[in-house]
């Protein structure tokens, strides 16, 4: 059985490298006897070169963003391939604070087909604004689907995590609401249909992850009740104590 995976967003945060270090250490020291779990962390682009240099073999790290382009007259991007150069493994895409930026799911596409050629494992974030009353949430999250994975080889899509992050329950969302496990499992069936009719049995091994507020406190609900392969914590990340708790529950689950 494949690992369950959390994945700390830490967005445009700590502010100095001096603190990064300091919570990479610390969320590594607590981590040895982790065996069940893939933990990784996905920085700023920054700190990513000095945090791969803080030995642990339990913290895998990934970028939040990457061009689709390999090399070249690109101002102010960086490659997926730059990023596996120096050692990082997953890349966020699509996250909806990028999309509310102006990324579009054309663009998200490009940048999974390009990090998958890269040797990168793309997390793919997909979810609704709100949840209306005539359930138009789930066309919106399958032509998101559909959209950004659009001409992915089937060979490929075991290697593409997909994060439900529904953005009303995000941390970052004005009067924010909470999700709960059973909101969140509707989606996943739905999502693992998608994906099983577009790629079928290939699509079985697709990690499908949620992420929207998720904490020390809920993350049990989430995890057993929730249908997914993991999640991904924002806010929790940037707390030792939380994320470690949130590992360790994931790990007991395991
Ligand atoms: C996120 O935006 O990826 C996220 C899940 O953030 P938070 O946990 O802070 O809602």
């Amino acid at each position: 059985m494949s690992k369950k995976i959390i994945i700390g967003n830490w967005k445009m945060n700590p502010l100095t490298l001096k603190e990064a270090e300091k919570l990479f250490s610390g969320i590594a020291k607590e981590i040895s006897s982790i065996k069940k779990t893939e933990v990784v962390i996905c920085p700023s682009f920054l700190y990513l070169e000095k945090l791969k240099k803080i030995r642990t073999s339990k913290i895998k790290l990934g970028a939040q963003n990457a061009f689709w382009g390999e090399v070249g007259a690109f101002t102010g991007e960086v490659s997926g391939e730059m990023l596996y150069n120096i050692g990082v493994q997953y890349v966020i895409l699509g996250h909806s604070e990028r999309r509310a930026l102006g990324e579009s799911s054309n663009d998200v596409n490009k940048k999974i087909k390009a990090s998958l050629e890269a040797g990168l494992i793309p997390i793919l974030c997909v979810g609704e604004n709100i949840r209306d009353e005539s359930h138009n949430y789930f066309n919106f999250v399958k032509t998101e689907i559909e959209e950004c994975l659009m001409g992915v080889s089937k060979n490929s899509i075991s290697k593409i995590i997909i994060a439900y992050e529904p953005i009303w329950a995000i941390s970052s969302t004005p009067n924010r609401k909470d999700a709960t496990p059973a909101d969140c499992l509707e989606m996943v069936i739905f999502i693992r249909k998608i994906i099983s009719d577009k790629f079928r049995k290939e699509a079985y091994r697709t990690k499908i992850i949620y992420g929207g507020s998720v904490n020390e406190k809920d993350a049990k609900e989430f995890l057993k009740n929730g249908g997914v392969d993991g999640l991904l914590p924002g806010r929790a990340s940037l707390d030792v104590k939380k994320f470690i708790e949130i590992i360790k529950i994931c790990e007991v689950l395991n």
